[in-house]
This record gives C-alpha cells, sequence and structure tokens, in this order.
C-alpha cells in the first residue's frame, strides 16, 4: 500500500531531517479545505496551515481556477525588461492594503529571499548615498530564513552551527516583556546612537519559528520611533505574520509607526505558489535613481515575479476581499481565546501564548534536551493517530490553522490536546 513513502526513502532528501533516523514521510494525495488525505485514506486536519503558508483552505477552487486561466495564457517571462498584467495588478492591490507609506514592489521567490532582498536594499540604501553605516539589528530569538544573509541575523542555534564562520555579525536585542520593558528601551536607544546601524529587522508582534513567542505591539513601536529618530532603516519581516494571522491583515496594523521596508511570503499566494515580495517607501526607492550604473539594485531571480504565482495571489486577496474571511478570521481568534482557557489548567502547561490566529501551548519539562527530543517524538505521533497535523517546536505545541478551519473540528484538537496533557502526566 505505501508505495509512494518507499520510492521516496530511494530518492528523496527531505528538508530539516535526519534521513539515517527518520520514519518514513506520510505521502499525502490530495487536499480539500483543512483536510489532506494520504495515500491509505486517511484524513488529516492540517492545523498548522502546512508550514503556516495555507490561509483559505487546500485545493481552493477560486485559486486554482485563476492559476488555470493564467497558466493557458502566459506561465512565465523574463521580469527584466518585461511586464505583465498579474505582476502589475498584484503590486497595486499590495500596495492598497499595506501602510501608505509602502511605494515600491520586488519580487522574489520565497521567504528567505525576501529577507537577502530587503537586507541587501538596506546595505545598499546607505553605500548609494555614500554613508558609512554597515550593522543590522535584531531580536534574540529572531529566524528569518535559511539563506547565508538570512541566517546572520536570526538566532544562532544547532541549524545555523556549520556556517558560523561564514556568517556576518550582528547586534542582538532582547525581545521585549513586561519585566525588561524600561531597560531595554534605554539599551535599544543607546544602541542605536552609538553604532552605524544601516537597519532594524524584526518579526512584528510574534516570532514564529522561536516558538511562537510573542510581544507586545506598544514597546516595538517605541521602538521603531526610536530607529525614525536616528534615521536607520526598519525591516518588517511579515513573511510568517502576514495575511491575517495575527487577526488583522498584517501584523504592522496593530502598530502606529510604520517600518520602511516589507517582506512577505507564505500566506501570500494563499500558501498555493512559492512567491517572496519586498516592499519599499519612495525614500528608499530614491536612493538607487541615478545616471550612475552603479547605484543600481542587482538583483534578481529567474522566477522573479512568476505569472502564475502572481495569479494565485490575486486570488488569495479576492478571497480576502470576502466578508466571510475575516467572520471565519474572527470567530477562529474568539474560539483560540477560549482554548486557552480551557488548556491553561493543566498542570503541564507552562505557558500559553495567543496572538490573533497563532495559539501557542508550552508544555513543562525538565531542563534536559534528551526529554525535549523524546516529547517531539511522542507528540507528533501522538496528534497523527488522532488525525492531526501538529508539529511542534521542541515542548511547544502551537496552531497556526487555515481560515476556514471549523469550530468543531478546533474542539476536536481541543480535546486531543487535553489528553496528550494527562497521558504525559500518566509518563511521569
Ligand atoms: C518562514 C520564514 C522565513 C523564511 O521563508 P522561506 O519561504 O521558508 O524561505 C523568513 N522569515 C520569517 C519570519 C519566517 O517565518
Amino acid at each position: 500500500m505505501k508505495d509512494l513513502s518507499l520510492r521516496d526513502s530511494k530518492v528523496i532528501w527531505h528538508p530539516y531531517t535526519q534521513m539515517k533516523t527518520a520514519k518514513d514521510p506520510i505521502a499525502i494525495q490530495r487536499g480539500e479545505g483543512a483536510y489532506l488525505f494520504d495515500e491509505n485514506g486517511n484524513k488529516y486536519i492540517d492545523a498548522i496551515s502546512s508550514w503556516w503558508v495555507n490561509t483559505h483552505g487546500h485545493a481552493h477552487p477560486h485559486i486554482a481556477e485563476k492559476v488555470a486561466v493564467q497558466l493557458n495564457k502566459l506561465e512565465h517571462v523574463i521580469f527584466a525588461g518585461f511586464t505583465h498584467e498579474p505582476a502589475v495588478e498584484l503590486a497595486e492591490r499590495l500596495l492598497k492594503i499595506l501602510p501608505q507609506n509602502q511605494k515600491r514592489v520586488f519580487y522574489s521567490d520565497n521567504g528567505s529571499t525576501a529577507v537577502e532582498v530587503a537586507l541587501k536594499m538596506a546595505f545598499q540604501y546607505w553605500s548609494n548615498k555614500g554613508i558609512k553605516r554597515n550593522k543590522i539589528v535584531s531580536f534574540n530569538n529572531a529566524y528569518h530564513g535559511d539563506t547565508f544573509g538570512a541566517m546572520s541575523i536570526s538566532e544562532r542555534s544547532i541549524f545555523t552551527s556549520p556556517f558560523s564562520n561564514y556568517l556576518f555579525d550582528v547586534l542582538k536585542v532582547e525581545i521585549p516583556t513586561q519585566e525588561n520593558e524600561l531597560e531595554l528601551i534605554g539599551n535599544f536607544s543607546e544602541l542605536i546612537e552609538r553604532e552605524d546601524i544601516a537597519a532594524f529587522i524584526f518579526e512584528p508582534l510574534v516570532q514564529g519559528a522561536a516558538g511562537m513567542l510573542m510581544y507586545s505591539a506598544d514597546i516595538l513601536d517605541q521602538m521603531i520611533k526610536i530607529c525614525r529618530d536616528n534615521e536607520i532603516l526598519i525591516i518588517a519581516d511579515e513573511v510568517f505574520t502576514g495575511f491575517g494571522r495575527t487577526g488583522k491583515m498584517f501584523a504592522s496594523d496593530h502598530l502606529r509607526n510604520k517600518a520602511d521596508i516589507f517582506c512577505l511570503s507564505k500566506g501570500l499566494t494563499g500558501g498555493t505558489m512559492p512567491l517572496g515580495v519586498t516592499t519599499a517607501t519612495e525614500d528608499v526607492y530614491e536612493a538607487f535613481l541615478s545616471d550612475d550604473t552603479n547605484k543600481t539594485f542587482f538583483h534578481g531571480h529567474s522566477f522573479t515575479a512568476n505569472p502564475v504565482a502572481c495569479s494565485a495571489a490575486l486570488a488569495s486577496l479576492d478571497i480576502f476581499d470576502r466578508v466571510e474571511t475575516w467572520d471565519n478570521i474572527k470567530r477562529i481568534c474568539e474560539k483560540l481565546i477560549e482554548m486557552k482557557e480551557v488548556l491553561s489548567s493543566s498542570p503541564r502547561v507552562k505557558e500559553i501564548r495567543l496572538t490573533g490566529t497563532i495559539l501557542a501551548i508550552e508544555i513543562q519539562t525538565g531542563d534536559e534536551t534528551s526529554y525535549f527530543n523524546e516529547l517531539r517524538n511522542f507528540l507528533f505521533p501522538f496528534f497523527i493517530s488522532k488525525g492531526i497535523i501538529l508539529r511542534p517546536l521542541g515542548n511547544i505545541i502551537y496552531l497556526v490553522p487555515p481560515y476556514c478551519i471549523s469550530n468543531s473540528d478546533l474542539d476536536y484538537i481541543c480535546d486531543a490536546i487535553k489528553s496528550c496533557l494527562t497521558q504525559l502526566d500518566f509518563n511521569e
């Protein structure tokens, strides 16, 4: 029966996977709404939106239709010296929903490249102006992608250690908490004024890969203001938080002060196709306008602004224009508040964090990393056996559901988490 898994094991090298010890992957044959179906006919609730990318459910008919129409018209064309309708329309529509200071759209093809583009824009912005500013400030625990620039500005970990000699130095700041607020703002101001800083980059409100760590919009607002007062470029990495995850279209919609540069990907195409976007203010854009060729932004990818991917993004934006999508997002936000209350009572829960449609349950453990691994090896198969795809980050279980998920499926997931927490008590 498990034919695909077997063929896979002979030819495929999977991401983030120790191939020597990994279990056979589950072969998914099709998706529909919040569900995925494997080759043996098992049905799973996709509670993590397939690595946080899916927004409106799998195989969405409206996105499928728009993509099919585009495929029959133009699948791809070089984007230097040429343009096409889906790229222009998508740029127009994104600039309408992004903060008003955003004026230019630069395309790439995933989240890491959207971040690389932002970093290169920031460094070259200063270089074009003839001003020496070459440092990046980022948060502890940050995750901005897996390419070298993105790794450099992310938290150093076992994921980046083989490459540490090749990563550039970055100034790190702690993420805001209620306890460190005053001290943090003081240290941050001092740092910003002292060093030659090109840009400050952050994942607004939620640090996804760090384990869904959350922090207050208010303090971030103050930090952005400090950067603005010191004319330092501000980059919002909304690759994960964009497109409704925090309850608003962008996490930056919770802020008064807006970034100069935005990075988007993941939910951009509704989770259908790879596409990256980096947007910039007029000021950033103008720093590259010159009769001097050296000031050109020399960056591009073969599949920059792929028309099919842009069409998928346009179709996804159509669905965001529907009232029912926002009703659903609101419903999920409310349902997760309920779940948070229900699960908080478990003695096994160390902390529960909630922002919009993102819920994270941190499980109380001892300190040993071995236990972390054991826990993960228990949690993932436990939920799979219940027909739920949850992929814990260490001792953290999190939900990032597609917006079409039903309340009864959320109730079912809540019950499964409850019973999982009870079993953990027994195991001790
Ligand atoms: C996932 C992620 C990235 C990297 O995106 P990829 O498409 O996986 O390269 C960058 N920044 C944040 C905040 C992310 O969550």
